[in-house]
């Protein structure tokens, strides 16, 4: 069982969690049940299970945390790490470029296939929610690469497109990017 598949049920467990807000004796954030569920899906020792539980949360809330903090400067204006990477400033694993949009890997991988499809020219689409009508040619062509993207990764039977959008999505990077995702078996409800 792979971390990436593990982080995506804790994740899932703890949100609940957190939403629910019932009543460990060491955590308040964390529900018994929950540990209890983490335990019999892992088969691991009750403390560890708890120690997991916990760091997780831990991390959802630096998520949410940098997410918020990336958020303040969406709208200057300045330049992305995108953008280095567009210009080729700083390297990155392309999988399919063409004259409006590059797809490369993403550095922090979710799923054995993880790539990020964007569009060369920004042009005020820091995310999808300041999408405007004049945007809609490379809204669809964005969605286009990302099929042809799950072709040439041998996923096209089955993957995710994801897109957050906003600090309460945990989008971190403002210029707009999909996620495609595949390789693995896919959970629903998403964390
Ligand atoms: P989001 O949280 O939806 O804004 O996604 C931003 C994504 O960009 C994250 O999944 C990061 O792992 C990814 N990322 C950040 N920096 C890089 C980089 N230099 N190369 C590839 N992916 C990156």
């Amino acid at each position: 069982m792979t971390c990436q598949y593990m982080a995506t049920i804790g994740s899932s467990l703890l949100r609940s969690s957190i939403t629910i807000r019932a009543l460990s004796p060491f955590n308040p954030l964390i529900r018994p049940t929950s540990i209890r569920q983490f335990q019999s899906t892992f088969q691991l020792p009750l403390h560890q299970c708890a120690r997991r539980a916990m760091s997780r949360v831990r991390a959802t809330h630096d998520e949410e945390a940098a997410a918020r903090a990336s958020a303040t400067e969406a709208d200057s204006g300045a330049p992305t790490i995108f953008d280095k990477i567009i210009s080729k400033e700083i390297p990155s694993n392309i999988v399919y470029e063409d004259e409006k949009v590059l797809a490369f890997r993403d550095i922090n991988p979710q799923a054995p296939v993880h790539v990020l499809v964007i569009p060369k020219l920004r042009d005020g689409l820091t995310e999808l929610g300041k999408a405007e009508p004049r945007h809609e040619d490379i809204l669809g062509h964005l969605l286009y690469a990302s099929k042809i993207v799950a072709e040439k990764e041998g996923i096209v039977d089955g993957f995710r497109v994801v897109i957050n959008s906003g600090a309460s999505a945990c989008q971190s990077v403002y210029h707009l990017h999909l996620h495609v995702l595949g390789g693995r078996q896919m959970k629903w409800p998403p964390g």
